[in-house]
């Protein structure tokens, strides 16, 4: 009996989102493939278990065909136990072709007769197809393997990057130990005023205080590292990442004098397992938009889980290091209990292009352009920026790397030896004008129309250095981050206005994805074949698509979770539900000064940005209950000024009625009264205006 599926009815219970489970149509791969008693036998059905049942019983009488034969008396007892010891029969075949020829004769027709002419299986031919059976089945649900007797639980806690695109980080914890897994960083929406970045919300880490905790970094990108220099001025904790992700945390912490944390680094080696705490971990080597990105396979007591982190397939990859399928492969084989799948890309179908296409684009561009190349890209994707490099090189160009993150990675990869170009190409900003503009190619920041970016200060003729000019070419090479289309969009205008040649969309492989289409989607989920499956990195409608494509794949429905974040779910060998929620949510940060910005402070500038603000100052006589004098009344944002007069004279009015049918006892505190106050305005301007104005009342009591 398949334990699993007695494991899933109870897990049934405690998850209303699957209600009709059964109605489902069944999971070829749920079955053990036993034969279906309903299906009737046809002739063309000779590999259907069904028919090899009714065979049986007449194969027991000795077979015409193979006179050698005897029959096989384990034949009933064991449809599924093959027979080690038995060998396919070489006249199979023979026996098909000779039964196939007699079929073309049109001798006499009885039933009898007919079942003569189709093919006939023999012994050694079930044999052999209960063992391919047997073995596909093993095959297609490798987990099986997995000892469910296991009491370990497993607890994972999405804190970011679910939900939402970007901001990733997670909490993964046994008994004992805890990981951290990633710290990323997100963008704020126009409505945080003032608020360059979002961090995550640190509470819940700080409750992991009894175990050992471990920050376990996949790549570089700034949605998986950003938030790191924030997380270390709060908590501490040794890192593991391979050696360019370090590096990019390293500069973050010279940023944030942090300097002396590096003493946390763990460098790692690809294809070796880390004991850390009682979780045994590997990097395994991706393919995405950035350089030694990786892959984890986490052993632990309750059995392997496999993220995959960002990644995307590329088979060939500028670098030629493709993704280490071999490592999947060899995990999937053993077993694998559950896995996370980046579902960034999970509506587009086929396969994420080659990042080596952009290179073609790249040849047909720089073959077009007759003044200078400016070209801006992110500044993480050193592959596109290597390949810009390299057609620099074939046609003569200096290299010139503005914008401060540019700069940084380009320098940090070079040192690394990820961009192996010699010193010679380079040249810096100042000495542009020394070249022919032909012999020129600018690599920049500001791809997501940032306006404190070098290519948006060129686009409006304030950046020192360079000056656009009609002969010019801008190759921007990427495409809007969800959330920054309006500013792309107004950088595209700015450029056009400047007379420069804009290179963008019109060609279709200027940019390709960094994540994953749903044929590498597939291709992970049939190399791993897990029984639990945890879609994340994106937004709810992504998770809810890779889950579908998962099911395609054969896992089951009732294994699947949508997470959102904060959300917590514990793992063991039999079930994965959802436990608790825990707190999550954004920290804002104000990048001038790298420091918090609060709440409250937000949701201020959210009101005064939307709905304006209202000032009282007024002197009160508790005696007469009166106004002393006339009331200041300030407003901005709110009503024109051609309405001021008659707006104050109605405020002052309301204040008045007000103070009149007070209790004389309501009259001695000033905090009571400008409550009030603050009520009746609020009230007036909701029905007048339809706002909801900051409204601050001062009352000095006489
Ligand atoms: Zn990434």
């Amino acid at each position: 009996m398949d334990k699993s599926n007695e494991n899933n009815q109870k897990q049934e219970q405690k998850t209303p989102a699957n209600k009709t489970p059964r109605a489902r149509k069944p999971n070829p791969y749920r079955q053990n493939n036993k034969p279906n008693p309903n299906k009737k036998a046809s002739p063309k059905q000779e590999v259907n278990g069904n028919v090899k049942e009714k065979e049986g019983e007449k194969d027991r009488k000795p077979n015409p065909n193979n006179p050698h034969k005897k029959p096989n008396p384990n034949n009933r007892a064991n449809t599924n136990k093959a027979n080690p010891h038995k060998k396919p029969n070489p006249n199979a075949k023979t026996n098909q072709n000779r039964s196939n020829n007699r079929s073309n004769k049109p001798h006499g027709g009885g039933n009898r007769n007919k079942r003569k002419n189709v093919t006939t299986v023999n012994d050694a031919m079930r044999a052999s197809m209960e063992e391919n059976a047997r073995v596909k089945d093993a095959t297609m649900n490798p987990w099986k393997q997995i000892d469910i007797s296991a009491q370990a639980k497993i607890r994972f806690t999405p804190l970011g990057g679910l939900g939402e695109i970007g901001g990733n980080m997670a909490v993964l914890e046994t008994e004992t130990t805890a990981i951290i897994i990633d710290v990323g960083m997100s963008f704020p929406d126009e409505t945080m005023h003032g608020v360059d970045i979002l961090v995550p919300d640190f509470s819940y880490l700080h409750t992991l205080k009894d175990k050992k905790v471990f920050v376990i970094i996949t790549h570089g990108h700034e949605d998986h590292i950003g938030a790191m220099p924030y997380l270390f001025k709060e908590l501490k904790f040794p890192i593991y990442a391979t050696p360019l992700a370090l590096a990019m945390i390293e500069n973050k912490f010279n940023e944030h004098g942090l300097k002396a944390d590096t003493k946390y680094f763990n460098f790692v080696t690809l294809r070796k397992q880390y004991q850390i705490g009682d979780l045994k971990i590997e990097w395994m080597h991706n393919t995405h938009s950035i350089i030694d990105a990786c892959s984890l396979a986490i052993e632990t007591e309750a059995g392997t889980i496999i993220h995959t982190a960002d990644f995307k397939v590329d088979h060939t990859p500028v670098d030629n290091y493709t993704m280490d399928l071999h490592r999947y492969a060899y995990y999937g084989a053993r077993g694998v209990l559950c896995l996370f799948s980046d579902s960034t890309n999970s509506h587009n179908p086929g396969f994420t292009k080659s990042e080596k296409v952009v290179g073609k684009t790249f040849d047909t561009l720089f073959n077009l352009a007759k003044g200078r190349v400016i070209m801006s890209t992110f500044s993480s994707n050193v592959h596109r920026i290597f390949q810009a490099m390299e057609r620099a090189v074939t046609h003569g160009r200096k290299i010139c790397v503005i914008g401060r993150s540019m700069e940084r990675n380009i320098e940090t990869n070079r040192a690394l030896g990820f961009v192996d170009i010699p010193d010679k190409h380079f040249i810096e900003v100042h000495e542009v004008p020394k070249y022919a503009d032909h012999e020129i190619l600018v690599v920049t920041t500001g791809s997501q129309g940032e306006t404190m970016a070098a290519l948006n200060r060129m686009a409006t003729d304030e950046h020192r250095h360079i000056k656009l000019k009609p002969s010019d070419t801008v190759i921007i090479s990427a495409s809007a981050i969800p959330g920054n289309e309006a500013s792309v969009s107004g950088l595209m205008n700015k450029l056009i206005k400047a007379g420069v040649t804009v290179r963008y969309k019109e060609f279709a492989d200027i940019h390709v994805s960094g994540h994953a289409a749903q044929e590498e989607q597939k291709l992970i989920l049939r190399l791993i074949q897990p029984k639990f499956f945890l879609p994340v990195h994106g937004e709810y409608n992504h998770i809810a698509k890779h889950a579908k494509t998962a099911v395609e794949c054969g896992v089951d429905e009732r294994n699947i979770l949508l997470m959102s974040d904060g959300d917590q779910i514990e793992l063991s060998t039999k079930y994965l539900k959802k436990v608790k929620t825990v707190k999550s949510g954004k920290t804002y940060i104000d990048n001038q000064n790298n420091m918090t910005i609060e709440n409250d402070v937000v949701l201020d500038r959210q009101k005064l940005a939307e709905d304006g603000i209202i000032n009282v100052v007024a002197q009160i006589s508790q005696s007469n209950q009166k106004i002393i004098g006339k009331p200041v009344i300030t407003t901005h944002g709110l009503v024109a000024e051609k309405e001021l007069k008659k707006f104050q004279k109605d405020i002052e009015l309301l204040i008045e009625t007000l103070l009149l049918n007070m209790k004389p006892e309501a009259l001695k505190n000033h905090k009571d009264i400008e409550n009030d106050i603050r009520n009746t305005i609020r009230k007036h301007v909701i029905r007048t205006k339809k706002r909801y104005p900051l409204i601050i009342p001062t009352i000095f009591i006489v």
